[in-house]
């Protein structure tokens, strides 16, 4: 069977920059270089199905993307339905999302967001975003789905 170059190739969001000089199961292997710049190593035959389009980002994109569409199915008439069952949303929140808190890094004075959630009297917390709708999207609804019983 004659051997199709892949290499300069596009498949999703893999480049393919050369041949691996190994084989799986018989199969060529590819290196492909990924959008976000990751390097991996694919199969052919998965990369020319479309079954391979990316590292793997691709995929947690998509989740992400899942997370977020999840949240805005939930807002009615402009307003978040509440997530947490046992407590009312917090009106004074300062940084507009629910669970989420400003502070400033110890050394370096610079601002960042926190998000938090206290679960059976225990406060579990996620830190280091900047930007309060990262703290959210990132932080609290992982939270949430970590710790919320379902
Ligand atoms: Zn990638």
């Amino acid at each position: 069977m004659k051997l199709i170059d892949l290499t300069g190739k596009r498949f999703g969001r893999l480049t393919v920059i050369n041949r691996a000089d190994y084989n799986k199961n018989n199969r060529t292997v590819w290196s492909c270089k990924c959008d976000c710049g990751e390097i991996v190593d694919k199969i052919g035959n998965y990369l020319k199905s479309g079954e391979t389009q990316s590292c793997g980002c691709y995929k947690k994109d998509k989740d992400f993307k899942n997370l977020r569409e999840e949240y805005d199915n939930k807002r009615v008439d402009g307003i978040v339905k509440p997530l947490f069952k046992d407590k009312d949303p917090r009106k004074d929140s300062t940084t507009g999302f629910r669970g989420v808190s400003k502070y400033y890094t110890r050394k370096s004075k610079e601002v960042r967001y926190r998000a938090w959630i206290t679960v059976k009297g225990k406060r579990h917390y996620k830190s280091g975003f900047l930007t309060p709708e990262d703290a959210y999207y990132k932080g609290r609804l992982i939270l949430e789905s970590e710790h919320l019983p379902k």
